[in-house]
């Protein structure tokens, strides 16, 4: 079978703390067929501007030296970007002008801010009950489908519970399940990857989304998923994989689907 980790991010996205060589010599080392590394580009919401990561042409250059570097045999180097979705006009012209200047081997489309505040934080859930929170998250998350840069996966649904203070953070799909049909249908019908994210944290789920959404996904014909650590070191690269691959196999899944360039590979599960 071949293993593919394809979020990950380094020392150039602002929380990374490894090398971005230190990390593809690790997915090396582990074997990795597909390798990803997807920094942060998050915009700010009053500016517009990307803060996530400081040196946007110093990323590019250093990553695709590595890949020159590493061509060649069984593990393959991916260059991408995790663009953090805004509705802000300004902030997806910025984040449309990187597609345009770097063509990203492959986009992650992530929702990480809702009505201005990062929902990871606690100010975000100041004053609002968790059905309100997490309504507002999934609504963003909806809107950040039809975002005007191109992008192949739909990273970490359910990010919200991830450090969410109520007593039962897990988001369910039968909570919510409009919300999230809407959300999956849209998915199956842009035909974009739905991503598997194993940090998740303790938010009732070893990985986001949980199999609850996942096997919704996969009744409305959803195929394509992928698997991403989210890893900010090496050691965390592939970890929780396990635990994914048996998920999906239960449902259904076949494949791992890579976007290389915009061509899908597909990574068989056996
Ligand atoms: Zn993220
Ligand atoms: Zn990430």
């Amino acid at each position: 079978m071949k293993r593919t980790d394809l979020h990950t991010h380094s020392s150039f996205s602002n929380d990374g703390k490894a090398t971005l060589a230190e990390m593809v010599s690790e997915a090396q080392r582990q074997g990795l067929a597909y390798f990803g590394a997807s920094e942060h580009f998050d915009t700010d919401s009053v500016t517009g501007k990307i803060f996530s990561i400081a040196q946007i042409p110093e990323y590019f250059a250093a990553a695709r030296a590595l890949q020159e570097e590493t061509r060649g045999g069984e593990f393959t180097f991916l260059v991408g970007g995790e663009f953090g979705f805004s509705p802000k006009r300004e902030a997806q012209e910025e984040l449309l002008s990187v597609f345009e200047r770097f063509s990203p081997d492959f986009i992650v489309n992530s929702v990480h801010i809702v009505d201005g505040c990062d929902c990871y934080f606690p100010d975000y859930f100041a004053g609002k009950t968790k059905k309100a929170a997490y309504s507002a998250y999934l609504s963003a998350v909806r809107e950040s489908l039809d975002a005007p840069y191109p992008y192949q996966i739909v990273g970490h649904i359910g990010y919200v519970s991830r450090n969410a203070p109520y007593p039962d953070r897990k988001i369910r799909y039968e909570d919510f399940a409009d919300l999230y049909d809407d959300i999956l249908k849209t998915i199956v019908l842009k035909g974009k990857i739905l991503e598997v994210n194993s940090s998740a944290y303790g938010a009732g789920s070893e990985f986001l989304p949980d199999e609850d959404v996942l096997s919704r996904y996969f009744a409305l014909g959803g195929r394509l998923v992928s698997f991403g650590s989210d890893a900010h070191e090496p050691s965390r690269i592939s970890h929780g994989r396990e635990a994914v691959l048996s998920a999906l196999k239960r449902i259904g899944f076949r494949s791992l689907a890579v976007p290389v360039r915009g061509i899908t590979v597909f990574c068989p599960l056996k």
